[in-house]
């Protein structure tokens, strides 16, 4: 854990909700932007994965829902051709 992470799991409440809750919400991931673990997925994309919309809570990045749609579609074309 660094020092953004820490703060991360504060500014996200993360580290202050239930455990039901939290089975709700995806971790945190890797910022598309600055690469930091402080990236918080809003909810799960069409596929089961995380690629959904969301926020930074480091760098303030936002990914859109375009943005979202395109790496879900990204994520599962990768795990369809991992395949065979
Ligand atoms: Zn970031």
């Amino acid at each position: 854990m660094n020092l953004y992470e820490d703060a991360a799991g504060e500014a996200t409440g993360i580290d202050f909700m239930s455990p039901e809750d939290r089975l709700l919400r995806p971790d945190l991931e890797a910022c598309d932007e600055c690469g930091r673990m402080t990236f918080w997925p809003d909810g799960h994309d069409e596929f089961g994965g995380t690629n959904s919309t969301g926020r930074c809570v480091a760098c303030g990045y936002e990914r859109t829902a375009e943005a979202a749609e395109k790496l879900a579609l990204e994520a599962e074309y990768e795990r369809y051709m991992a395949k065979d």
